[in-house]
């Protein structure tokens, strides 16, 4: 165990014998300058006040700020951070390996009880936290943040998320929805998380597939508190794929189907022509639509067909490599370099 991790568990000192637990809070942040300075005095703030309304059973927290490879001033202002406050520290990535990879950097090094994430622009309400350690210490194994408006999103984006749960839905992929990545997780849960070893991560669509005791805890999600949204149209589209081709081969068996039924059919009017020509000896005059259009229809359904097939063998390409799905350029603590070497053990073998 640490240095820092044992004085925290020290400066614990709850005679009530109640069990006390550690948390560690990963945030991502991809060129944060803009709200770090902010964010995290505001976040250090409400955990050590958490720590006292838990009459200390939360003994100790730490705050893992995770640089996915900005190309501000993020990772000095992390390390200024670090050396002033106890709690902070930081994990610097060798370039933007997206989101969803910077947070599963930062779930692989922590060695807490319990482990928080959220991002780093203060969108996801802090008071919520109250409430899903609570949920923890009634038992829950996962606490996960759903939001209840999405009032401060723009209309597309609001748009975009509503079609985007009916399509998850409708393929059957269990997800929960309006939930991103502001949650808790207990170690039991986040052991079983990197026990999955994809490359193509969608933490959000694997929770559900964890099982575990499971409670929601709705929060409005504010503005963010400062700065530009990181998630870029393309990296949200790719998001948005993975969530699909992660998660289900439904989109193959609709190009199957599709085929088949266009089989059938063209079987149905070769059939009818044929009976018409000998039958009746009608004279068939073969238009210029009846030609075109069916080969323009079957050229675009092969080309779907083809691209869909293309999506997923693009991801066995890239799961049988299996690629780093993050790489550590620099660490703020020496434990948390140790620690890593661990964690290297849980992505050698992927
Ligand atoms: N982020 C990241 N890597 C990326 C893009 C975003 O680590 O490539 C982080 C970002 O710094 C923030 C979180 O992911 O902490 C969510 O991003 P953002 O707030 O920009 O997304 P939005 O809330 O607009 O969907
Ligand atoms: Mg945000």
């Amino acid at each position: 165990m640490s240095d820092l991790s044992f004085h925290l568990d020290d400066s614990a000192g709850d005679s009530s014998g109640a069990r006390t637990y550690r948390a560690d809070m990963v945030v991502p942040c991809f060129n944060e300058e803009e709200v770090l300075g902010h964010a995290i005095p505001t976040i250090l703030a409400y955990m050590r006040g958490l720590v006292a309304r838990t009459d200390n059973r939360l003994g100790g927290f730490r705050l893992i700020l995770v640089d996915d490879g900005s190309h501000d001033a993020t990772w000095t202002i992390i390390g200024d951070f670090a050396t002033r406050e106890l709690e902070v520290e930081g994990l610097k990535l060798s370039r933007n390996f997206g989101h969803q990879s910077a947070m599963l950097a930062g779930l692989a090094v922590t060695d807490a009880d319990v482990v928080l994430t959220m991002d780093a622009d203060l969108q996801d309400d802090l008071n919520a936290i109250a409430a899903m350690v609570a949920a923890h210490e009634a038992g829950a194994h996962l606490s996960l943040g759903v939001r209840n408006d999405r009032a401060t999103d723009s209309l597309g984006k609001k748009g975009w998320a509503n079609g985007y749960y009916r399509l998850l839905s409708l393929l059957g992929i269990k997800i929960i929805e309006n939930h991103a990545d502001f949650r808790l997780m207990s170690r039991t849960a986040l052991d079983a998380l990197l026990q999955y070893r994809e490359v193509n991560l969608f933490l959000r669509g694997l929770i559900p597939t964890l099982g575990f005791t499971v409670t929601l805890v709705p929060y409005k999600r504010a503005a963010r508190a400062a700065g530009e949204t990181k998630y870029t149209l393309r990296k949200m589209l790719r998001l948005a794929v993975d969530g699909v081709t992660s998660f289900s081969v439904m989109p193959l068996r609709i190009i199957a189907l599709t085929g088949a039924l266009i089989f059938v059919g063209t079987m149905l009017a070769t059939a009818w022509f044929l009976f018409g020509y000998f039958a009746h000896s009608a004279s068939v005059v073969p238009g210029w639509a009846s030609t075109v259009l069916p080969m323009l229809f079957l050229g675009g359904v092969q080309l779907l067909s083809i691209g869909v097939l293309g999506e997923y063998v693009g991801k066995i390409y890239m799961e049988t490599k299996r690629r780093p799905r993050f790489i550590v350029e620099d660490a703020t603590a020496a434990d948390l370099s140790a620690r890593l070497a661990l964690a290297a053990t849980i992505h050698a073998a992927a």
